[in-house]
């Protein structure tokens, strides 16, 4: 909604417009009336050590809303820690009179299903804007650009020359000063208080978002986090910007300034035409910058497009293009100095350093001092050149746009392609299915329910891809026709390919297969991101591929849903108010549980917290401090340590690089003080990297059989494997024997023969990847992947792999729930 002030804003705007329409021109004494983010602030942004924390810049971008008739601010809701999280429409003067007109041609070019004549499309085109989204700093220590918002703002707002008003004709600009204003305000804070100390410029030692700190920028389809959840509904149920711009800093050494085109390898799932449509507009911006006489700007390298779930990916499963920048940085906001010698250093997929000219990177940086002054001035011009672009082939930006959504809504190419994915009822996991629902709708995926039994082909293929996990539907055979039919009941859900957002399903529903790239050393090439994340797997969901339905649409009866509380209803589960989390405690059994979170912040933690605030079991964050003071048993009867290095852990940051107040770690007595926790009958949970520790420290008779082995051997960057689990262990109850689990880099053990260890889940023995990539799957196959070891009076439970990871392996969840059902609870003590 635009508030109501704002409205009444620009009805007075627009009545002194009328009532000096003599002039052709806006009257230069408007402009001079919008204030300068100088003159608010008492500094310009992108000066040397200065900062504007999140009041200064909501209350910057309100005065703009105020004083330009060219500017409307909206307040989207609220961040996760009750900021508000706001964005301004800039655009000429008429247009924002019009944003309803505007916001409605997007939703129709965004659906071609309703258009249904060529002079209606036509028409469209000919009256629609280009809608670009700039978004600035979700990384919070990615600093310069919610500073550089102001001052884009404050341009558009008040030039006068020919070029951005052609602009401002065309184009409707969602600017977001950020997505995530607590981290806005973590950062300000910190640099504020470090300002003048030897600390100055180091990054915070906590997490800049709440939950996900830096993961903040993977959530965009699993939308676990508020400020995702509140800018998806902004962007694909209410705008479809065809153009989305995710601004952002990478390391200090490299070169200054990342554009695409992007590297290898591209997702199948991605139009070849927004590709190459992101490259077209990588390359104008690269131009414009070498016009304005900057270095140091790489295109083809690094960044790649295969993963989903960034600000900038997801847009191509909208039909939109994504771009992405990576400034350098600075310290926050304090100059850097590079040397040629770190310039030389730097490397990376496609670059071989920052001295080097090459095609792709043909005017290196000269090394030498580095401000927060040439960040801005180069996002500055990236975003002018974005909105350029866009203002100077507008009708071909809106038809594209509309063209790949009408080429999605045609029916399946050829026989026994997938024509939709099921979801049949009586799954047993109604919480994890009411979740994947949501969050298909939230970002606009339609989503039948069956109101009738449906008749399908499944596609074998498919079926034992993704599903291996399936013993109710069994396996099928495409050939024998009419016996291949199943009976769907009613109550399932069908999510069909034909609709706009056809590629987004088949991103989320497929398994991934990433190819096999080595570097020229033999060596596994990292992929920028996972490689894997098929949504059903991660949440242990049964949803087989259809590639025939034998009732004709006409005969079907299905219901398109509206949003998640009709699912939860037709699930009889209980129904979302408000924010609170709607879902029951899974722990049978009330448990004190700590969850360790060190001085080094850690985002596997900060998902910790998420799902057992999601789930609402209850839990302590335990600091260093506290590990080492002792007397653990009087407190918890289980101790959570997420995945992190045994010596961070132990260790912390050291000794002079914070102030002292952050740095240290549980140190030698709190290792002292775990030991006497297990021994009195705690239960310690390790998972993946932390498993270390307590192998190590408890001198447990396993070993992780990962450790040090090189990546020409072995490696797996973020995928989805089969776990074999033993289902008759507590523990394991109720799950499927084969059941997916998310390894990333994670680990895997074996035990000395003679050793008392319980084995809970071993990876599979053969067909270990179900989605993603796995190099040396001999490595993994058969290996214990989650084991308990009695200690004492007390238990150690060794997670080898992820099972929150991200808040996404929902269907690894019930595994913790049970560990803790399992613990012996003296909560009377
Ligand atoms: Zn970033």
């Amino acid at each position: 909604m635009i508030s109501h002030r704002s409205l009444v804003a620009c009805v007075a705007v627009l009545l002194t417009a009328l009532a000096t329409s003599s002039l052709a021109q806006t009257p230069a004494s408007q402009s001079a009336a919008i204030p300068s983010p100088q003159s608010v602030l008492g500094f310009t942004p992108g000066d040397d050590r200065t900062i504007a924390d999140w009041s200064q810049i909501t209350d910057y971008f309100e005065r703009l809303d105020r004083a330009s008739d060219r500017v409307v601010v909206q307040t989207l809701g609220q961040s996760t820690l009750k900021r508000p999280l706001i964005v301004a429409f800039i655009s000429a003067h008429e247009n924002i009179l019009a944003l309803p007109k505007y916001k409605e041609i997007q939703q129709q070019l965004a659906d071609p299903r309703k258009i249904t004549q060529n002079i209606q499309r036509n028409q469209l085109i000919a009256d629609g804007k280009v809608v670009v989204t700039i978004s600035c700093s979700i990384h919070s220590t990615e600093i310069v650009a919610s500073q550089m918002s102001m001052q884009l703002a404050y341009e558009l707002a008040t030039a006068q020359d020919p070029e951005t008003r052609e602009i401002l004709q065309n184009t409707i600009l969602l600017l977001i000063p950020s997505p995530n204003p607590d981290g806005i305000d973590i950062v300000t804070n910190w640099y504020r208080k470090t300002l003048g100390t030897p600390y100055e410029g180091r990054e915070p030692p906590e997490l800049y978002h709440h939950y996900a700190g830096h993961d903040n920028n993977r959530d965009w389809f699993m939308l676990n986090l508020k400020e995702t959840q509140l800018i998806t509904r902004l962007l694909w149920h209410e705008w479809f910007p065809q153009i989305v711009y995710d601004v952002h800093q990478q390391g200090a050494n490299g070169s200054r300034f990342f554009i695409p085109p992007f590297y290898d390898p591209p997702n199948p799932n991605i139009s070849p035409l927004l590709l190459r449509q992101v490259g077209l507009i990588g390359h104008k911006v690269a131009a414009d910058l070498q016009a304005a006489g900057f270095k140091g700007v790489l295109t083809n390298a690094l960044y790649d497009t295969w993963w989903h779930g960034g600000f900038r990916t997801a847009p191509y499963f909208h039909n939109s293009i994504g771009i992405l920048s990576e400034a350098a940085s600075a310290r926050l906001m304090t100059q850097n100095t590079v040397t040629s010698e770190q310039l030389g250093r730097a490397t990376s997929r496609g670059m071989r350093n920052a001295t080097e000219a090459a095609t792709n990177f043909p005017d290196p940086w000269p090394a030498g001092t580095w401000r927060p002054r040439d960040i801005m001035a180069m996002e500055m011009i990236a975003a002018r050149s974005i909105l350029s672009m866009a203002s100077k082939f507008r009708a071909d930006y809106l038809r594209n746009f509309y063209e790949l959504g009408r080429k999605n809504v045609e029916p399946q190419a050829n026989l026994g392609d997938p024509l939709a994915y099921l979801i049949p009822a009586g799954q047993a996991r109604d919480e994890a299915v009411a979740k994947m629902l949501s969050s298909l709708m939230d970002q606009g995926v339609e989503v039948f329910r069956l109101d009738r039994e449906l008749h399908v082909v499944l596609s074998p293929q498919v079926l034992q891809r993704v599903n291996p996990v399936s013993e109710k539907l069994g396996t099928y055979k495409l050939s024998g026709q009419m016996s291949a039919m199943q009976e769907v009941p009613a109550g399932s859900y069908i999510v069909f390919l034909s609709q706009p957002q056809r590629s987004n399903v088949g991103a989320l529903f497929e398994p991934q297969r990433y190819p096999n790239r080595l570097t020229p050393q033999g060596e596994a090439e990292r992929p920028y991101d996972v490689a894997g994340w098929t949504l059903p797997l991660q949440m242990g969901i049964e949803a087989p591929a259809v590639v025939a339905i034998r009732e004709p649409a006409s005969e079907r009866k299905l219901t398109l849903l509206k949003d998640e509380n009709q699912v939860r209803a037709d699930l009889a589960l209980t129904l979302r108010k408000g924010d609170e989390s709607p879902i029951k405690n899974p722990v049978k059994q009330p448990v004190r549980v700590g969850i360790y979170r060190g001085s080094m912040s850690n985002m596997d933690e900060g998902w910790t917290r998420f799902v057992f605030d999601t789930f609402n079991v209850p839990y302590t964050s335990i600091r260093d401090f506290d590990v080492r003071q002792g007397a653990l048993n009087s407190k918890f009867d289980a101790v959570i340590f997420p995945s992190q290095q045994s010596a961070q852990i132990i260790s912390g940051n050291a000794a002079g690089t914070l102030p002292a107040e952050y740095t240290g770690g549980i140190t030698e007595a709190g290792v002292k003080n775990l030991k006497e926790f297990v021994q009195n009958g705690g239960m310690l949970i390790c998972f993946d990297n932390s498993c270390d520790l307590a192998i190590k420290q408890f001198n447990l008779p396993l070993r992780n059989t990962l450790q040090g082995v090189k990546s020409s051997e072995f490696y797996c960057p973020g995928s989805i494997v089969a776990l074999e689990v033993d289902n008759k262990n507590p523990i394991a109850s109720m799950l499927p024997a084969r059941l997916p689990a998310y390894f990333i880099n994670s680990s895997a053990f074996e035990v000395a023969a003679d050793a008392n260890v319980r084995v809970i889940a071993r990876y599979a023995k053969e067909n270990v990847l179900m989605s993603g990539w796995l190099l040396g799957e001999d490595k993994l196959r058969g290996q214990i992947a989650l084991a308990e070891v009695g200690v004492g009076k007390g238990r150690i439970v060794l997670f080898g792999f992820r099972p929150q990871h991200r808040g996404q392996a929902w269907g690894t969840l019930p595994l913790i729930w049970n560990v803790l059902s399992s613990a012996t609870a003296n909560s009377s003590e």
